[in-house]
């Protein structure tokens, strides 16, 4: 779906080999003008802008890298008239850290600052971003495969917002009225904005060609049943353009009541099962074995980011505590150690010699469990270690999840760490 050489070397994209198929939530496509003064300015995390008497309006900055072209395809291609506002459809660095460089054309062009119109939650978020900046780093690290070097939040630019609301704003630019709906979904600091007059939606992160990003393992809390409930009513909106947060824009008022509503049952079927189970009095690893996962056949709904079990997952952290419901879980010994006894119990040899048999059967899952015991218990098994890199190579290679091919990734990296150490 990338069309240029340019556009391949999007590193998100490349670092995890993604195929040209699945890339769709990685697109970076040429900019275009959806209806009248209404431009897609495709950038990975993606910018619209609405132009209306010589006024700009955009949503989102993309992430700062990309900004200044952004930017100059604007100038060139469509508009020189000043950015009266920026709307942050939410406060995620993909969306928001290009501010500074619009602030900067505004002053280039001798306009006056652009306000800056965000949720009233993004502030707070920034300021978490900033207290644990280096935990996001790692984190991210791991989550998108980035270098060991990347520090993406350390390095992050967070302009705060000048205007903020709680439930809803209108704003005009160009006497252009554009409403500000606020929803909580992928964060609890999204604003969607819907131009009524020209029917066009732009949902941010709340529709991304790819099955929602409700379950992400390694970041707060997501809100599956908020999420579903904004898509129904944007869909009740009637939008004849779906501008999204990533991936490219749609039009049609039918595919875009498919995409939005199809969305909004996936997440309220993973949500309404995990309730229900949960008002059964089941823990969470059994409901997960339980659940009836909806389809995601729709080319937007396909895992490539984030896993239907994953969004599971989230809905039980959103309404229950962390116990597992195992009593020797909760006041338990370290893993390590319990992995240690066990090993010297059955000997590591069996336990490896058991993994590689149910790994040639074809469950990569139950080896890895296997394996994992050993690792821990005998942190000298260079065999273990092999084992254990083998194993997730080839998940890696074999899972469609960004997410989960992010922890697979890391497991190869630790046990190539762990063979050079031994070695030494
Ligand atoms: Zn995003």
């Amino acid at each position: 779906m990338t069309d240029t050489a340019e556009n391949r070397q999007l590193d998100l994209a490349s670092a995890q080999g993604l195929p040209e198929e699945q890339a769709a939530f990685f697109y970076l496509g040429p900019s275009k003008q959806v209806a009248e003064g209404v431009i897609f300015l495709s950038s990975f995390a993606n910018v619209c802008a609405f132009i209306n008497d010589g006024k700009v309006l955009l949503v989102d900055t993309s992430v700062e890298r990309f900004t200044k072209r952004v930017l100059a395809d604007l100038r060139d291609n469509y508009s020189k008239g000043p950015v009266e506002a920026v709307v942050y459809t939410h406060g995620h660095v993909d969306h928001v850290t290009g501010a500074e460089e619009i602030i900067a054309d505004a002053q280039a062009l001798g306009h006056g600052r652009p306000r800056i119109i965000a949720h009233s939650a993004v502030a707070p978020r920034f300021d978490r971003y900033r207290l644990l900046a280096r935990q996001n780093d790692n984190i991210n690290r791991i989550q998108f495969n980035l270098p060991a070097d990347a520090a993406p939040f350390s390095n992050a630019k967070l302009t705060y917002p000048d205007t903020t609301y709680d439930d809803a704003i209108e704003t005009t630019v160009g006497g252009e009225v554009f409403e500000l709906h606020h929803a909580r979904g992928e964060t609890d600091d999204e604003t969607w904005v819907w131009c009524p007059s020209r029917r066009v939606l732009c949902t941010g992160d709340t529709f991304v060609w790819s099955a929602p990003n409700a379950g992400n393992p390694y970041k707060v809390q997501r809100y599956a049943k908020d999420w579903a409930d904004a898509l129904e009513k944007m869909a009740g909106l009637k939008p004849e353009h779906l501008l999204p947060g990533h991936g490219p824009a749609l039009s049609g008022e039918e595919r875009i009541q498919d995409a939005l509503l199809s969305t909004a049952h996936l997440l309220r079927s993973i949500h309404d099962q995990v309730v229900a189970k949960m008002n059964e009095g089941k823990w969470l690893e059994d409901i997960i074995r339980e659940m009836d996962w909806p389809s995601t056949d729709k080319p937007w709904l396909q895992p490539v980011y984030d896993h239907p079990e994953f969004i599971a997952r989230n809905v039980y952290r959103l309404y229950g505590g962390w116990y597992s419901g195992d009593p020797a879980d909760i006041l338990p010994a370290h893993s390590h150690d319990v992995a240690a006894v066990l090993v010297d119990t059955a000997g590591a040899d069996p336990i490896l010699a058991r993994a590689r048999k149910v790994r040639d059967d074809g469950d990569l899952q139950m080896a890895c469990h296997l394996v994992d015991f050993v690792r821990k218990g005998q942190p000298d098994n260079r065999e273990a270690w092999e084992l254990w890199r083998d194993l997730f190579s080839q998940r890696a290679e074999a899972e469609r999840s960004l997410m989960a091919r992010g922890a697979f990734h890391s497991a190869v990296r630790d046990a190539e760490a762990r063979l050079k150490e031994l070695d030494a």
